[in-house]
């Protein structure tokens, strides 16, 4: 059985509006084991096409190629690659190496795409090149040696997985007279060593080293005839390295990436700094919404005794609180807040009964709040302040916010310092005017600062008792409208709020505004996570067309990787790989930009106000590269799938 037969076969092109162009026509003929075929005919004559069809890179025609026995037009992909694989190496009369690979790369090239370990595969190419007397040139770029040289690279690729054919088209014409007889020999020693060599040329004097010589002509076999003798050696046997139906390694892949990536440096950075910034924004906008959300946070927290629990009163219309006693006359005694919450009403007995009834809770305080606007104030001597709030001191006012002085006792009041600051510098020990307007009635009585406490707004405080003596002596009954159920424990805080919600009544006002403060919050973080969401999309498309430049760059080292084996899914790794390392540098720079913004701003905010406002966690920083990644990746699969889906045959002929 001859090694390659063709039987019967036609190429036919299908052109533009239906035309058809035959560039085979019924060939019939056989090659065997250490020939040197050269096939020569004019420019057009069908060699190429006929080197395409044997090269297994066109399996589009009619009739019978056979490599041993097997019909080539009808491999499937997995028997096609290993046909180029392990069978058959191509010489391209352009060379065609990939230029950002060194000689030792492009040579070892098969057997990466065969995920060949890095030692095996280098040791196998250095021993191929040193056979072609390249051994001191193997760290070198293509760019960095001569033609000739350039050629004796692509047989040794050729050779380096030792297959049975070797194919070449015009090898030698892009080269000199004195380089073509150095390849030439090269070549024919090729074929000594029992394989089937088969060179296109035009040239007689290249023709007249071959053991056979087929002349074609207008798609036709015209001519057939014996050369020289080739003697042959007796073969040295290689191991094979290959092994079959593995593909192109993740990291072999990376590599490859890498190398490439390092040819276009400068347009690599940009594109990694340019999708760096929708991931900045999303780091910064997730971090700053923390920041201010703990801060918030922390801020009421330093106020609230945790095993104490506000209740408030929201009042329902069948209460008796309708007509309430105080602060309730049309809204205007209360502020825009205590409205927007509805204020809170009185507790009757029977509420206070049900409150202490939950639960763990040990006792209930009461509390009074009196809200409003421009009718009470406080006098000082010659100065009048107005305030906006009279309150009940109660165990939920920590002494630690205390400023200066004592917390106050019966006869004595507590002053936020915002007020004591309207007045005097030094109040503590200092005796006020109290004015305030309860059920309609305007009282005063003159009261001792006790002490000041860190507090924004204008607040007097008195303890509950000593409110309930001076009411009575007006004849006002005092009922409470905010009570503090004492928990046995903070963790059961929870749970007894959610009694105290179960019974109707509602939290202290200060969680009601933590609430809608962090959804406000939420809010504007998810506005402008939507800006950071057109910035990733913005670099999402970046990344796509950077890739597709890429993918028209390298069409024809798209090509070359085909002939040599690459599958649909290796080329689709190589770019989706290079999309994945662009992720990572653009992930890794946006959080290392955030980290850096975050800093100077936190210097900022530290000065003013003492906390941080951008709060970076790992977790922000992990999901900013993993964002990257993935948008880079998803970018990546168009350009990939063009890649793979690139026909070999066209991509080598484009110059
Ligand atoms: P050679 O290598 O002998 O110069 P080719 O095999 O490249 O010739 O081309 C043979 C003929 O087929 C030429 O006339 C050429 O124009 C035509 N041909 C080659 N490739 C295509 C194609 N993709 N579509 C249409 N015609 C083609
Ligand atoms: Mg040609």
């Amino acid at each position: 059985m001859a090694l390659l037969e063709l039987r019967n076969v036609y190429k036919t092109y299908k052109l533009a509006g239906n035309e058809e162009f035959v560039a085979l026509k019924n060939i019939n003929v056989s090659f065997d084991k250490g020939e040197l075929v050269s096939i020569i005919g004019e420019s057009g004559s069908g060699k190429s096409t006929l080197m395409n069809l044997i090269g297994g890179l066109d399996s589009d025609f009619d009739g019978e190629l056979l490599y041993k026995g097997k019909n080539i037009g009808a491999f499937k992909e997995s028997e096609l690659v290993n046909y180029h694989k392990e069978n058959i190496g191509f010489v391209f009369q352009s060379f065609n190496l990939i230029p950002h690979l060194n000689l030792l790369d492009n040579v070892a090239m098969a057997m990466t795409l065969s995920n060949v370990h890095a030692e095996t595969r280098n040791k196998r190419a250095l021993e191929v090149l040193t056979d072609m007397g390249l051994k001191d040139h193997v760290y070198k770029k293509p760019n960095q040696i001569s033609g000739g040289q350039k050629q004796r690279v692509a047989i040794a690729r050729a050779l380096v997985n030792d297959p049975d054919i070797i194919i070449a088209d015009e090898p030698t014409g892009a080269l000199d007279a004195e380089t073509t007889e150095q390849v030439l020999e090269i070549i024919e020693g090729i074929s000594k060593r029992g394989k089937l060599v088969i060179m296109v040329t035009h040239s007689d004097k290249v023709a007249a080293h071959s053991s056979r010589v087929v002349t074609i002509d207008n798609g036709e076999i015209i001519g057939d005839r014996a050369g020289k003798t080739i003697e042959h050696v007796k073969e040295k046997s290689v191991e094979k390295t290959n092994r079959k139906n593995k593909n192109l390694g993740f990291f072999a892949a990376m590599r490859l990436s890498l190398l490439n990536m390092k040819e276009k440096m400068s347009r690599n950075i940009l594109v990694s700094v340019g999708s760096s910034i929708g991931i900045m924004s999303v780091v910064l906008m997730l971090a700053l919404g923390n920041g201010v959300t703990s801060y918030v946070t922390d801020q009421m927290n330093r106020f609230v005794n945790p095993e104490i629990i506000e209740v408030n009163n929201p009042g329902e219309a069948e209460e008796e609180t309708e007509s309430s006693e105080y602060g309730m006359m049309d809204g205007q005694q209360q502020n825009p807040m205590m409205n927007m919450f509805g204020g809170s009403q009185s507790f009757t007995d029977s509420d206070i009964e049900e409150l202490a009834g939950i639960e763990h809770v040990e006792y209930v305080e009461k509390g009074f709040t009196l809200t409003a606007i421009g009718s009470n104030f406080v006098t000082y001597g010659e100065q009048e302040e107005m305030f906006m709030q009279f309150a009940s001191t109660s165990s939920n006012l920590m002494e630690s916010s205390l400023v200066e002085g004592e917390m106050p006792e019966e006869g004595e009041i507590l002053i936020t310092d915002m007020l004591a600051n309207s007045l005097d510098e030094e109040m503590v020990g200092k005796t006020i005017d109290v004015t305030i307007v309860i059920d309609g009635q305007t009282i005063t009585e003159s009261f001792k600062v006790s002490g000041v406490l860190e507090g924004s707004g204008n607040i007097v405080y008195m303890p509950y008792g000593a409110i309930e003596s001076w009411f009575n002596e007006e004849g006002i009954d005092l009922e409470p409208n905010v009570v503090f159920l004492h928990a046995d424990d903070a963790a059961n805080a929870d749970a007894i709020n959610e009694a105290v919600r179960d019974l109707g009544f509602t939290g202290s006002m200060q969680e009601a505004m933590i609430g809608m403060f962090t959804e406000m919050l939420d809010m504007l973080t998810l506005v402008l996570t939507g800006v950071a969401g057109i910035s990733l999309v913005v670099s999402a498309i970046m990344i796509l067309v950077v890739l597709n430049i890429s993918v028209v760059e390298r069409t024809k080292e798209i090509g070359v990787l085909k002939a040599l084996g690459a599958r649909l899914k290796d080329i689709r790794t190589i770019f989706v790989t290079e999309a994945f390392l662009l992720g990572v540098f653009g992930g890794f720079i946006g959080v290392g930009v955030s980290f850096l913004i975050g800093f100077v701003v936190n210097h900022f905010t530290n000065n003013a106000f003492d906390f941080s406002v951008v709060q970076i966690t790992p977790t922000f920083a992990l999901a900013g590269i993993i964002i990257s990644v993935v948008i880079s990746m998803l970018a990546s699969f168009l350009p990939a799938n063009k890649a793979a889906k690139l026909d070999p045959v066209e991509s080598l002929r484009r110059e």
